[in-house]
This record gives C-alpha cells, sequence and structure tokens, in this order.
C-alpha cells in the first residue's frame, strides 16, 4: 500500500483533531476528556521537539561554524544572513501596512462593539500588557546584556535562551577555526555524530507527528474562547490572514527567482515543518524539522542550514512583524486615531525591532506588540479588541515565520554556492524503509 505523504498524515492528523473535539464536545464529559486524555499527548510532543531543540543548535552550529575555513567566510555569511532577514522583515511589515491602509478593518468596528470587545477580553489583555511592560523598562543595552550567558548550562536550560545558546555555539566554532586542524579534528568528528543521532532522534519523533498535532488541534478546539465577537474582528483576522499568504507567495517567488527552483519544489519541501509550525505556534519547536526538510529537501548545504536556521527562528519572524503592523493600525482605526504617514514610518522601525525582540514560542508576538503600540501612542487597551482571534493568527504567522527562515537559508546558500540538490529525494520513503 501506498504510504501517504508526511505532510498529508499531518494535515488529515489535524483535520481529524479538529472533527474529533467538535464531536466530543457535544456530551458534557467531551472536554475533560480531551484535557485530561489527549491534550497531554500534544504536549509530549512539543516538549519532545524542545528537548532536541538545543543539543541541535549545539551540535549543528559548532559543526558548521568550524566547517567555515577562516573567521571572514563566517562573516560574510553572518552578514548576508543579517541583511537578508532585515530585508524580509522590512517587505512583511510594508504589505502589512498597505493591506490595513487600503482596507481599514478597524474602521467598521462601532464603538459599543469596542467596548463589549474591550470588556470581555480585559482581564487577559491586561497580563499579556503587564508582561510587555516589564520588557520595555529594561535599559536601552538590555538585549545586547542578554546576549552573553555567564553560565552556559543556564542558558541551555531555558528555551527562552537560544539566542544565548547560539552566541557560546558561534563563539566556541570561532574557537575551534583559530586552533590547528589536528587538535580541533577529534572535537570536530565528536560534534558530526552528535548532530547525526540528533538528526535521527527527529526522525523519530516526527513519526509521532500526526498524532501530535491530532492531540494539539483537540485541545485547541475545546479550550478556544467564546465565538460571539468573531464577526467583528473577521474583516481585521481577514487582513492577517491575506497578507501573510501572500508573503508565502512573495518567498516562492523570491527563491524561484534567486535559485531558479521552482515554488512547488520550495513549497513541498517546506510544508511538513510549515503544518509543524501551524499546530505548535512556535518556531522554537518546530526549528528540528525545519532544519531537516531543508537540508533533505531543499538542498541547502548544512553548514548554511546549521548557521542561518537557529538564528533565523529566534530573530527573523516576517509573520509576527506583518501581524504587528496590520494590528496596530487596526486598533488604532478602532479607536478614531489618524495615523500620519511618520507613524507608520515608525511602526516598520518598530514592528521590524519588535519582531527580532519576540521569542519563539506561542503568544510571543501579541506581547511585543504592546511595545509598537506604545511607541506609536495607540492605546494599549486595543489589544483586548484583537485577544480572541490571536491564536489562530498566531498559527498562520508562525508558519510564515518558518517558511520566511527556509527562503533566506536557500538564498544565503545559493549566494555562498552551497546550493545543491536534495540529498533524500523522497523522504516518505525514507520512513517507508524505516
Ligand atoms: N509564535 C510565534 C513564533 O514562534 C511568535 C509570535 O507570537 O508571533 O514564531
Amino acid at each position: 500500500m501506498k504510504k501517504l505523504e508526511l505532510h498529508w498524515q499531518i494535515l488529515i492528523g489535524m483535520g481529524l483533531g479538529i472533527l474529533f473535539a467538535f464531536i466530543l464536545s457535544t456530551f458534557e464529559w467531551g472536554s475533560g476528556f480531551i484535557t485530561d486524555w489527549i491534550k497531554p499527548f500534544g504536549t509530549i510532543f512539543i516538549n519532545a521537539l524542545k528537548l532536541i531543540a538545543v543539543p541541535l543548535i549545539l551540535a549543528s552550529l559548532i559543526k558548521g561554524v568550524s566547517d567555515l575555513k577562516d573567521i571572514s567566510s563566517l562573516s560574510q555569511m553572518g552578514l548576508r544572513t543579517i541583511l537578508t532577514y532585515l530585508t524580509t522583515t522590512v517587505i512583511a511589515v510594508s504589505i502589512g501596512l498597505i493591506i490595513v491602509n487600503v482596507f481599514e478593518p478597524g474602521k467598521s468596528i462601532e464603538s459599543d462593539t469596542r467596548e463589549e470587545l474591550v470588556e470581555s477580553y480585559g482581564g487577559d489583555a491586561e497580563i499579556t500588557r503587564q508582561n510587555a511592560q516589564k520588557q520595555k523598562e529594561s535599559g536601552p543595552l538590555q538585549a545586547l546584556e542578554d546576549l552573553v550567558p555567564d553560565n552556559i548550562f543556564g542558558a541551555a536550560s531555558s528555551n527562552a535562551n537560544m539566542l544565548q545558546v547560539i552566541f557560546f555555539a558561534i563563539f566556541f566554532g570561532i574557537g575551534m577555526i583559530l586552533i590547528p586542524e589536528k587538535k580541533s579534528k577529534p572535537i570536530k568528528e565528536f560534534f558530526d555524530s552528535l548532530n547525526e543521532v540528533i538528526l535521527k532522534m527527529i526522525d523519530l519523533i516526527m513519526l509521532a507527528a500526526p498524532y501530535g498535532v491530532f492531540a494539539l488541534l483537540a485541545a485547541l478546539v475545546v479550550e478556544a474562547p467564546s465565538t460571539d465577537l468573531f464577526i467583528a474582528l473577521a474583516y481585521y483576522a481577514l487582513c492577517v490572514v491575506g497578507g501573510l499568504l501572500l508573503m508565502i507567495g512573495i518567498y516562492a517567488l523570491i527563491v524561484g527567482i534567486f535559485t531558479k527552483k521552482s515554488p512547488r519544489f520550495f513549497l513541498n519541501g517546506i510544508s511538513p515543518a510549515q503544518l509543524l509550525a501551524f499546530s505548535t505556534s512556535s518556531s522554537a519547536a518546530t526549528l528540528p524539522v525545519t532544519m531537516e526538510r531543508v537540508e533533505e529537501h531543499l538542498g541547502v548545504d548544512r553548514q548554511v542550514s546549521s548557521f542561518v536556521l537557529p538564528i533565523g527562528a529566534t530573530i527573523n519572524m516576517d509573520g509576527t512583524s506583518l501581524y504587528q503592523a496590520v494590528a496596530a493600525v487596526f486598533i488604532a482605526q478602532a479607536f478614531g486615531m489618524d495615523l500620519s504617514f511618520a507613524a507608520q514610518l515608525g511602526i516598520i522601525a518598530t514592528a521590524t525591532l519588535a519582531s527580532i525582540g519576540s521569542a519563539a514560542v506561542p503568544g510571543a508576538g501579541m506581547v511585543m506588540l504592546v511595545i509598537v503600540l506604545g511607541q506609536a501612542g495607540i492605546p494599549e487597551a486595543g489589544l483586548a479588541l484583537i485577544f480572541a482571534v490571536d491564536r489562530p493568527l498566531d498559527m498562520l504567522r508562525t508558519s510564515v515565520n518558518v517558511t520566511g527562515d527556509a527562503a533566506v537559508s536557500m538564498l544565503v546558500a545559493k549566494s555562498q554556492n552551497k546550493l545543491g540538490d536534495p540529498e533524500v529525494k523522497n523522504w516518505d520513503d525514507k520512513y517507508k524503509k524505516e
């Protein structure tokens, strides 16, 4: 019997999860059953992915950096990576701004609806606001200070400190480049094997992906807030979704232009990572799969992917920045504010920075949105307006974040002459054999 391709398996898992939750919630005990007996499997799946993230970054980044011939190749690749990331983020914010200004979704909100929305989600939104306040109170160089850990085990013990782990890995790799090759060989081989073992562990975790996303989606359905006021927000959500889908098209186009690979090749290769990002709402949890897909399906050399992708998962969030731009202007419109051109330019700058600062975990983009709102003088109470629809948008923007990272890794690989043919032509054949 022909086995279904992985992305179909994941899609079916998602669909069945939603269906199962809808059927069970017609029974009184249904939601409790899902929370107690189904949701834990989703949590276990996400935990397993996160578990692998830190060792993966350490092993693959140290190996990737130490494989470079010298420091100048490293800085060349680093510069290209950061510049390409910044460019895609600015494109994303600009698209968001254009869409929200053309369609003006916020203007359709009557003040009664606004009050009602703020009231119903006021409490939860206040917690988000307070979290953001804490971030805002830190000094201007806080981000730089946070980059350098004082203890690598401390940094590695929390997924929130991925940039610190990345810093350590690059620093360690630089040390390896600078010592004689004879001396660095054993440690290089060690990280090489470690990398292989971890990639195999990811293969194993991915076998459970369809079941994991089933559990995640089922839990999401029973925990979703009431849908009464969704209609008022549908227009806004549609603008974000339209922008995000457009962004995926733009990646496929840019990849096509610069690498001559067809959009189908790109989207097929990355689709399991997109679906996983959608189910987990976390680019950090998706990172192991993004790396594997990019290397084995899109033909990006490991030296490039191991450098570009962990950095991308942490700092490149095009979906998040696009959403922040739309959300900020939507809230301004809902409160009857007219934003000047200068204020909108300010949003480009702050949304770019805020998306860089957003952690790669569910809901982080909304926390950082407060900074964009604050900078543009838009009422933070507006967070309550968009709270209800944030989760589905988070799912989609995380998929876009991951797609952006994959696209940039192909561009950087192309510019470094490190883009080849995929190692495994048909990934699912690989599973079939096992
Ligand atoms: N959930 C997103 C991510 O992990 C961040 C966000 O909330 O926008 O990429």
